[in-house]
């Protein structure tokens, strides 16, 4: 196979694909990430042979020798980003080219094989195509797509696997918070950080998640849906939430959310964010925050607004930043007014509600 021969699904449908009773059912109520659609994408590598044998099968479990090195050394990355069904019944991918090349930037961190941005796009397509009827139509569900690559060479030496595989699975689904938009708080986790410089912060993979979930364990402890992370070396500066970015309003309309650094993940929503911002003449800026800059803000009035932004939950508002010994800000306080309104424009787009002035969406 020469890099430029296109690779061409094999599509096997599934021989017990859910009724349309059950499927129905799941999609009145599919909850986030809870249910999978009958078919997933798999495309395999080696070292010798580059990508190989795509296929749009039945979704079923992997057959992983126990000695697979994701199992050992976490050699894994993940995507995800939505399929929206708009009025018209036609369904339609976000940016995905941008979640492609974030992928060949996880990828190329974990020494894992980069994916062509056109194999990519077209795994995404088969997988919607074949399971279009998944797709929901209620206002706010869609279809959440979750590309992964793991290294599955059966080797207990610690260097870049020879073997590795590509999959795509897709789960229909309502809003990410229980609560639908209403405001939500977050805790400030001193004692963990995120990711070190250097380190694979800006990096979607798995390690990443897993060193967060006992910081997000004691957020919601302590009644906050999401953690706050620092910078890992003064422990001073935002950096970003377990699974989104973060933004501040100051009171002059300027949004202020930290620069990308390399141990921050660079969100498709955090950028597409910005552009709306400033399409609306709002000043963005992308800078370091200290956590004392915010905490002094909010109480002076300097920042009036705060949320977290990110495929899943779209636009969430912080009402309040609760940490060891403190609350900042007012648990109780409504959603910010640009908040909202930036909420609403994107999701107008994503749903074909508004034009489509960027050239983001791509029919599937
Ligand atoms: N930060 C982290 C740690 C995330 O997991 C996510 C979700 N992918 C984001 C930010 C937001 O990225 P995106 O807008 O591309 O979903």
């Amino acid at each position: 196979m020469t890099a430029n021969t296109p690779l061409v699904f094999k599509a096997i449908r599934s021989s017990h694909p859910r009724s349309t009773a059950e499927r129905e059912a799941i999609l009145a109520n599919p909850g986030f990430g809870k249910y999978f659609t009958d078919h997933m994408v798999s495309i395999d590598w080696t070292v010798e042979k580059g990508w190989y044998d795509p296929q749009v099968k039945a979704y079923g479990p992997l057959s992983l020798d126990p000695a697979a090195s994701v199992l050992h050394y976490a050699q894994e990355i993940f995507e995800g980003l939505k399929a929206y069904r708009h009025a018209d019944g036609s369904i339609w991918s976000f940016r995905a080219e941008q979640n492609a090349a974030r992928m060949q930037r996880s990828a190329h961190r974990l020494a894992l094989p980069e994916l062509p941005t056109e194999l990519f796009l077209e795994s995404i397509k088969q997988l919607v195509t074949m399971d279009a009827l998944w797709v929901p139509s209620a206002p706010e569900t869609c279809l959440y797509l979750r590309p992964f690559s793991i290294a599955n060479e059966n080797f207990l030496g610690v260097r870049a696997a020879q073997k590795a595989a590509y999959y795509v699975i897709a789960s229909p689904v309502g809003p990410y918070f229980a609560k639908g938009v209403a405001p939500v708080s977050i805790w400030l986790v001193e004692d963990y950080s995120r990711a070190a410089h250097g380190g694979t912060g800006a990096a979607k993979c798995g390690g990443n998640y897993a060193a967060s979930l006992l910081p997000q364990q004691e957020a919601y402890a302590n009644g906050c849906s999401q953690v706050l992370f620092l910078d890992a070396q003064e422990g001073k500066y935002l950096e970003e939430l377990g699974g989104m970015n973060i933004f501040l309003v100051k009171k002059d309309g300027t949004l202020v959310t930290p620069e990308l650094t390399g141990s921050i993940l660079e969100g498709v929503t955090r950028a597409s964010i910005i552009q709306l911002a400033k399409d609306r003449g709002h000043k963005v800026e992308e800078r370091k925050i200290s956590i004392d800059e915010w905490r002094q803000g909010m109480a002076s009035g300097e920042f009036t607004e705060a949320f977290a932004c990110g495929t899943a939950a779209v636009v969430a508002p912080i009402a309040a930043l609760k940490g060891r010994g403190f609350i900042a800000g007012d648990e109780s306080a409504p959603a910010g007014k640009l908040t909202m309104a930036l909420r609403q424009e994107l999701t107008d787009i994503q749903y074909g509600r508004l034009p489509d002035r960027h050239g983001w969406l791509k029919r599937l």
